[in-house]
Formats: structure tokens, sequence, C-alpha cells
């Protein structure tokens, strides 16, 4: 079966310092977890982190790469500059970066590519507006950008996928357990289908868009639902702890 995985996404908040400090009390908190824990970082607390979260299975995680191995592209990162650092998993296509750093399904597909390449676990996100749910277009949207995307992905096992609804992201508004079921439900027969014969079926699929203590137990219930992507409760340890302990 698929082992949950929750990942707590910083965003740009926490210091280096105030990181290291996030994760020494969390670890106490987390060690008998029975699924794989991520913390996705701002890149200037990596060394930082990698430190702090020695002796413990939390696993390093960052939140951006490009797609290029090196050269002019002022500002960014490359897969092996997190890969050096011990950096295991990389959020691709937030949508923060999508509305606010012009990434596309294209530039998505080719940083997810770059990422396999080195090594690293990508976490992609992709999930639809308020107006394309309230339009009837979710599907719609999320197969365009199930093709874009994943395309030229030889084997699914090696991604997460992370389906966040925009208009549950920081908001306070989840989707309901059966919304984000029936979702994520589609979202893997889709990709069966356009990716048949690529090990689909191992590759696990978080829900994210304000998940908390309180509601992360329904939503860890659902069958289709394998982990979290968490922004505004990973921030605190007792509150992300209590998500990665979803099933104590
Ligand atoms: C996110 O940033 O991926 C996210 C899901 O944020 P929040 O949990 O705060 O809605």
């Amino acid at each position: 079966m698929r082992k949950p995985i929750i990942a707590g996404n910083w965003k740009m908040n926490n210091t280096a310092s105030e990181g290291a400090a996030l994760v020494s009390a969390l670890k106490p908190l987390v060690k008998d977890a029975k699924c794989d824990v991520v913390v996705c970082v701002p890149a200037i607390d990596i060394p930082a982190v990698k430190k702090a979260l020695r002796g413990s299975k939390i696993k390093l995680g960052a939140q951006n790469v490009h797609y290029a191995e090196k050269g002019a592209f002022t500002g960014e990162i490359s897969a092996d500059m997190l890969k050096e650092y011990g950096v295991q998993y990389v959020i691709i296509g937030h949508s923060e970066r999508r509305q606010y750093f012009g990434e596309t399904d294209e530039t998505v597909n080719k940083r997810t590519l770059a990422a396999l390449a080195a090594g690293l676990t990508p976490i992609v996100c992709i999930g639809e507006s308020l107006e394309e749910r309230e339009g009837g277009l979710t599907e719609k949207v999320l197969s365009a950008q199930i093709e874009k995307d994943f395309a030229g992905i030889d084997d699914f096992s090696k991604i997460v996928v992370a389906y966040e609804p925009i208009w549950a992201i920081g908001t306070g508004r989840t989707a309901t357990d059966e919304q984000a079921n029936e979702t994520i439900g589609f979202i893997r027969k889709r990709m069966k289908k356009v990716y048949a014969g690529k090990r689909v079926g191992k590759m696990r699929i978080q829900y994210g868009g304000s998940m908390n203590a309180k509601n992360c137990k329904g939503l860890m219930a659902q069958p289709e639902i394998d982990g979290g992507l968490i922004g505004g409760a990973s921030l605190k340890a007792a509150d992300f702890a209590a998500i990665v302990n979803f099933d104590k």
C-alpha cells in the first residue's frame, strides 16, 4: 500500500535560527510517526535545518528548483545544489509560484524532470481556482495540468502530487472530505489512463488547503488521500505534529 506522507510548506516564514528551533521542537513530537514527514523550508534555511534535523527521520525539502543544470539564472537554485545539501523533496508548481512568479505548466514540467534527474522527489502541485470549480471546470482544468505538467515522466512512483484547490489555500476553507477524496480519485484515474504502464498506482497524492489538527483525521481517513501538504499549520510544532500523528 502507499505510505502516507505529510509535508510542511513553510513558505517565506522562519529565519534559519527560527527554523532550527521549530524542527528541534518538532523532533520529539513526531518520533513515532508511521508516515513520511517532510519540512519544505526556505532555501537559505537549509543548512541550519539540516543540522537541527540530525538524529530524526524527518526529511528535508525545498520549495522550488530551477530546471537548468547551471548557468545565467540569477537568483535561482539548481537541483544538484539542493541534492548536495541533503535535500530529498522539492515542491514544484505551488499555486503561489504560478500566481506571483510566472510559473507555467511548461516550467513546472521542466522543473519536475530536472528534479527527478537529480534524484530529488518532486511534490508537484495542481488544483483549480474557485471560479473554475464553481463553473464546473475542475476536471477539465486538472486534466490539462495532468497532461502538461507530467509529460515525459517514466516512473510515477518517484513523484508525489499535491492536489491543492486554490480556493482552500490559506483561506481556512477546506475541501470537504468527500470533495477531496472524489477529486483525488479523479486525478489518479485520469493519470492511470494518460500514463498507462508507468507505475501511477504507486504514486502518492496529497491533499493541501487549510488542513489542520481538527480536520486532518477525516481527510486522512479517505481512501484516495495519501497525505497532506500543510502551509499555515506547519509553522507551529504542536499543530504540525498533531497532523503527522493523525492515526494516534
Ligand atoms: C500550501 O501552502 O500548500 C497550503 C496548503 O497552505 P495552507 O495549509 O495554509 O492552506
